[in-house]
């Protein structure tokens, strides 16, 4: 059994303080003008590399009361069909300067809701994505789900248009907590839509497990668990939830008496990781539990498992190209965060400039560190680290703080590390992580 992990800090609810974060994740100073972004664009014209592409798709039928995203509740289709002509512009404002027709490793529709969109729109997105970059047997192409939304005619849909991997977004099965954040879903439709989306031939089932949300106790989280691993999925994701209502205004909504400590949510997090890997699910990285065939297990047995602003990945996935408002895009030698609200991402594209709110460079010394950082975080450990020590002022604190602990040979990830970790990062808010971290903290 694992030994359960108190940290020491966190208040009632664990709300995340923008202003509190710690330095240790600091990395770089702004300073990444659009002109300079457009230079880096070009720089990498006539480069084969393949590379990664997410698609954010921020519209949702109704606002989940946790959300933590940047998202538009609409019932206006044409909202969608005119971001959809906007996203085109904005891809062809990219690929204009680094080329047409790369090859993807990875495409993620990421949310809002991705199937909020019409099987029309659906195809339109698709018809882009094709008309600017080249997708083969290699790309894994995914998006998340919400499966009330999942019609076995979309699944059917998705399938043709070349996904494989379907990201269920769950959150909890618990009716008290489900309330709580004005979501719903039966067990008979989840198990509908797996199903559904096993017999079109979808290769891996991911769902997600949100604990910290208001009524959720360690019961409630290990009653969720056992339920979804009674649906057998390939991957489930454990995300922390930290409220931040002075930005997501509709989080005041809930229950603030109703929402567990941090000390309960590192519990919650002991007792669905017992039980994932009691069930023959393997710790794939910090926050992710994988079934033995699945190619993310697989990846961490062979030592190669990668982490980018979407989430794991079985290999290196290049340059990773964030689309549409609130897009995350992870570059080598930067990172850049599109504009947030709509409106401006609308604007900033019908003026012709590239819509980035905030960028940064990140140097040849830090682009090691981050490697390295990833390395160490994804395969919780990482030998020949060299002089990287010298210059790395986040991996001492880590190891300050009890998180990694560092020999003559190697640096590794202590056993409190493996489940205090994630909760730091994910406190971490988005425009943070964006800024400063988000090579770590996605
Ligand atoms: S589905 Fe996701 S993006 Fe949409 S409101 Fe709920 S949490 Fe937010």
């Amino acid at each position: 059994m694992s030994p359960l992990v108190t940290p020491p800090f966190a208040p009632r609810g664990g709300t995340a303080d923008d202003d509190a974060l710690p330095e240790l994740f600091a990395t770089t100073e702004l300073g990444l003008t659009p002109d300079d972004y457009a230079e880096l664009l070009a720089s990498k014209r006539g480069n084969d590399e393949r590379i990664a592409v997410h698609v954010r798709l921020p519209f949702c039928p109704s606002r989940c009361l946790n959300c933590d995203h940047h998202t538009t509740v609409t019932h206006n289709s044409e909202a969608i069909d005119e971001y959809i002509v906007d996203l085109e512009r904005e891809i062809s404002m990219v690929t204009d300067r680094i080329g047409r027709g790369r090859t993807l490793t990875q495409l993620h529709l990421g949310g809002g809701t991705p199937n909020y969109l019409s099987d029309t729109q659906l195809v339109q997105l698709m018809d882009v994505i094709d008309r600017h970059f080249h997708l083969d047997s290699d790309t894994e192409a995914s998006l998340e789900a919400n499966p009330k939304r999942c019609s076995p005619s979309q699944l059917t849909l998705l399938r043709g248009l070349g996904f494989g991997t379907l990201d269920l977004q769950i959150r909890d099965r618990d009716s008290a907590v489900q309330l709580a954040i004005g979501r719903s879903h039966s067990l008979s439709v989840l198990e509908d839509v797996i199903g559904s989306a096993r017999s079109e031939g979808f290769e891996t089932i991911s769902m997600d497990l949100v604990y910290g949300l208001p009524n959720q106790s360690v019961e409630t989280v290990h009653g969720t668990v056992k339920h979804m691993i009674g649906l057998n999925p390939d991957r489930i994701m454990c995300q922390t939830f930290s409220p931040r209502p002075s930005v997501f205004k509709h989080q005041r909504a809930l229950d603030a008496e109703g929402l567990p400590s941090l000390a309960d949510k590192v519990a919650m997090f002991n007792t669905a990781s017992e039980t994932l890997m009691d069930s023959g699910y393997e710790w794939v990285g910090l926050d992710c539990f994988a079934r033995e065939h699945d190619a993310l297990a697989r990846a961490k047995h062979a030592g190669h498992l990668h982490r980018n602003w979407v989430g794991y990945t079985d290999r290196d996935t290049g340059d990773l190209y964030g689309f549409g408002a609130d897009a995350i895009t992870q570059l080598r030698e930067a990172n850049v965060q599109n504009k947030v609200q709509l409106g401006e991402w609308h604007e900033a594209l019908h003026q012709g400039e590239l819509p980035l709110c905030t960028g940064e460079r990140i140097s040849e010394s830090e682009q090691r560190q981050l490697a390295a950082l990833n390395t160490l975080l994804c395969n919780l450990e990482l030998s020949d680290y060299g002089d990287l020590l010298e210059d790395s002022t986040l991996l001492k604190e880590l190891a300050k703080q009890g998180f990694v602990e560092i020999s003559d040979d190697k640096v590794s990830v202590t056993e409190y590390g493996r489940f205090a970790l994630h909760q730091r990062w994910s406190d971490a808010s988005p425009h943070y992580r964006a800024t400063r971290g988000m090579a770590l903290a996605s």
